[in-house]
């Protein structure tokens, strides 16, 4: 690895005033300490998340769960707050990686990396949510940009989420055996309003899903399979076998 320099602020402020050159924000550092040391990302200055105080809470407000930046996915898994208004975000949580991932991941740095499998961005798109940063805020549906691309600016730096409260959500995952990534993974969410989809992995980046979100909402046939351009393909699973476990996450994720 590079020698870098670490800084750790104490605000908001000083965090994103220290952002200069090829810096990077640290929050949990499993997707960042690994492509340091691989030499895929040159950091000279590390900004370490975890002095800010604060970014880390969790809270209803009007009708809007609001998730920390920093909430690592094992306190959302357990949060009584989360619990309670979502429960079906807390298992989406709870079923990320392994003890040692959900010990140390963010939800702030695993929405601002967007893994094209990753489970939180599929239950932001469900739930219409806000992406706060220090510069303003983002919806959800304009966030996610496609594999590793969002609309986060150079040292825009995310403080929170705010997801909308549904009646219901639900999530189903086909998880590769290994890391527990989303082969493919399918989030539901109804409000009184309207029936909003999205999937993760079996696309190279999150998507809603519009012909399940109709059909849902009329009430009418599932589809079998996801039906899309940007389909997923690698060594693990063909574009196919992708689109068909969509379509079996869907159900599953409607029952629950
Ligand atoms: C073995 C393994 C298994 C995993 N399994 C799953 C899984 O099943 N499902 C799943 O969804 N994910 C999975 N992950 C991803 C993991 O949960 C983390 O969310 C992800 O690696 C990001 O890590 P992090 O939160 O530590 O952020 P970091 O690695 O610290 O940062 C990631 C990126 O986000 C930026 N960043 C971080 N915080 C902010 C912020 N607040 N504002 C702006 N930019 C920020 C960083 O600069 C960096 O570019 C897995 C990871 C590993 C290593």
């Amino acid at each position: 690895m590079q020698p870098f320099e670490l800084i750790r602020p104490a605000s908001v402020a000083e965090a994103t005033a220290a952002f200069r050159g090829d810096a990077a924000f640290l929050a949990g550092g499993h997707t960042l300490i690994p492509a340091m040391k691989s030499g895929l990302r040159a950091v000279e200055r590390l900004i370490d998340l975890g002095s800010v105080p604060g970014l880390a809470a969790i809270g209803v407000e009007s009708d809007r769960l609001w998730i920390g930046a920093m909430a690592r996915h094992a306190g959302v898994a357990g949060s009584p707050v989360v619990r309670s208004a979502i429960p079906g975000l807390a298992r989406l949580a709870a079923g990320i990686g392994d003890p040692q991932v959900r010990a140390r991941g963010t939800i702030g740095g695993s929405v601002a990396n967007n893994d094209p499998a990753a489970d939180y961005p599929a239950a932001l798109l469900a739930l219409d949510g806000i992406v706060e940063t220090s510069r303003g805020t983002h919806a959800a549906d304009d966030f996610f940009q496609g594999m590793f691309a969002t609309a986060l600016a150079d040292g825009e730096l995310i403080t929170r989420i705010g997801l909308r409260l549904p009646d219901r959500f639900a999530y189903a995952k086909f998880p590769h055996p290994a890391s527990r990534y989303a082969l493919a993974g399918v989030a539901v969410a109804r409000f009184a309003d309207a029936v909003r989809v999205a999937v993760t992995g079996a696309t190279t980046g999150v998507v809603r899903w519009q012909a399940a979100e109709a059909a849902l909402a009329a009430g009418g046939p599932l589809p079998e399979a996801l039906d899309h351009p940007d389909l997923a393909a690698d060594l693990h699973a063909d574009a196919d076998y992708r689109a068909h476990l969509a379509g079996v996450m869907l159900r599953r994720a409607a029952a629950a």
